[in-house]
This record gives structure tokens, sequence and C-alpha cells, in this order.
């Protein structure tokens, strides 16, 4: 029995890479996406992998999609909570939605693909769930109290939503990625990014397969014992 993963943000940068590695691991691997159809098809032609579009931000998408996954390829057993958007800028420049769209899509979300997939697993007992964090979650960063609060926020989530598993074979676990080079960090200007690799101590951005493969190992059943933590790939750039 192949067990059903599903990756938030699948289809595209870091989400990309762990869709792949899942899919090498021998799951079968199922990616969600926004809105992006055309990289969409393309990444499920070359890969053979299926794709479902809904908003992680929105609850009832999220239930809606999940039940069509559990549906049309099975029951979820590894959900890996990855989409994720930045809207950056000063608290002085900083809208209301810029504020509420990184909260509802990136800490929401988290919220609400555990509120579909998460009693599933906890019956069957066995489960995966591992949310994508952020380095500057864990440290701060100037420009983003909206996605340094939403990451952070996934960090606590982890750990609370671990406890209730961690009698039902159900893992929760965060990974923390430093800076790696997918359109996300594209999107930082050029002076800022190399202030940014001037920082890392291996003096380099991070690789999307470098993630991946952590999320491999944690969801992987030799993961079992890890529960609750968060596994910081950074490159050296904060340590604790
Ligand atoms: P990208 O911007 O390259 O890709 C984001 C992915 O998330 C896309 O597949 C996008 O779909 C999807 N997505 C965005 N909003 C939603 C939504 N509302 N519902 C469903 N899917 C959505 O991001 P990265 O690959 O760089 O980042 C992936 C994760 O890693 C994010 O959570 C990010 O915060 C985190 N991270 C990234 C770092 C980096 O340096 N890149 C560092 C630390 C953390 P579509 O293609 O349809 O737009």
């Amino acid at each position: 029995m192949t067990r059903v993963a599903i990756v938030t943000g699948g289809t595209r940068g870091i989400g990309e890479a762990i869709s792949l590695a899942l899919k090498e691991q021998g799951r079968t691997v199922v990616a969600n996406y926004a809105g992006n159809d055309a990289k969409a098809k393309s990444f499920a032609e070359a890969h053979g992998i299926r794709v479902y579009k809904w908003d992680v931000g929105d609850h009832q998408a999220c239930l809606d999609g999940c039940a069509r996954v559990t549906e049309e390829v099975g029951p979820v057993d590894i959900v890996v909570n990855n989409a994720g958007i930045t809207r950056d800028g000063t608290l002085a420049r900083m809208t209301f939605d810029d504020w509420n769209d990184v909260m509802r899509i990136n800490l929401g979300g988290c919220f609400n693909m555990a509120k579909a997939c998460f009693p599933g697993m906890a019956s069957r007992g066995w489960g995966r769930i591992v949310n994508i964090g952020s380095i500057n979650g864990q440290a701060g960063q100037y420009g983003q109290v909206n996605y340094a609060a939403a990451k952070s926020g996934i960090h606590g989530f982890t750990k609370a939503l671990a406890q209730e598993g961690a009698k039902k074979g159900v893992t929760v676990n965060a990974i923390a990625p430093g800076y790696i080079d997918t359109d996300m960090v594209a999107a930082v200007p050029e002076p800022v990014l190399e202030k940014i690799i001037a920082k890392i101590p291996v003096g380099r951005l991070g690789h999307a397969e470098e993630i991946a493969r952590g999320v491999a190992f944690l969801t992987s059943d030799e993961g079992g014992f890890i529960t609750g933590s968060t596994m910081s790939i950074n490159g050296g750039q904060h340590m604790y």
C-alpha cells in the first residue's frame, strides 16, 4: 500500500522539489496550487503527478479539496503545508490586507489542512504533517511583521498539534528554511540579497532539494520518534 501525500503549493519552488522527493520515496503524491495553471499543467505532465487547485487560506475549499483527493486518490496520510506568500513592508506601509492575507494563507492554511486531514490520520493510527516555517519566523525580519508572525505561529502550531498526535501515530514537525533560490527569493532586490548571502556561513543560498530531503526524512516510517521538532535548514545563518 502506498501512502498518499498532499503537498500544498506543490507545483513550483520548494513545493515542487518536495513533491518529487516524496514521489521518489514511493508515495502517491498530489500537488495543490493556487492560480498558476500553466506551471501546474507542465508540472503534472512532466512528472505524472495529479494537481488540485484550491486556496489553502479558504477553510471550506481545503475541506472540499481534501475530500476530493480522498475520493479520487485515497485517504491522506501525509500533509506538507508548504504554500506561502509574502506581502512585505514596514509596519507603516503594511495594510491590513497585507497582514490578513499572509496570516490567512501561511498560518490559516496549516489549520485548514490539519482540520481536513488530521482526524483521518489519527483514526487510522498513522500520519505525518510537516509545516514549512521560516528562519524569519525564528529570528524576525525587518519589513515582515506579517510573515514573521505567521511563520512563528507555525512553529507554535506544530508543537501543540504534535502533542495531540503523539499517542495516535501522527507526527507533526516543522522545517525552518533559510534563504532558498526560488521565485520568492528572486523577488528580493539584488543589493539586499547580496547582504543576506554575506550573512550565510556556508556562503550561498540553499536549494529547494535540500529542504525536500528534510521533508522526506520527517515523513518516512523511520521518522516516527521525531515529533514537535523544528528542523533548521539554513546554511548556519541562525543557530539555537
Ligand atoms: P514560491 O513563491 O516559489 O511558491 C509558492 C507556492 O505556493 C506556489 O506553488 C503557489 O501556487 C502556492 N501558493 C501560494 N498561495 C497559495 C494559496 N493561497 N493556496 C494554495 N497554494 C498557494 O515559494 P517558495 O517555494 O519559495 O516557498 C515555499 C514555502 O517555503 C513558503 O511557505 C515559504 O514561505 C517558505 N520559505 C521559503 C523560503 C525561501 O527562501 N524561498 C525561506 C523560508 C521559507 P501557484 O504556483 O499557483 O502560485
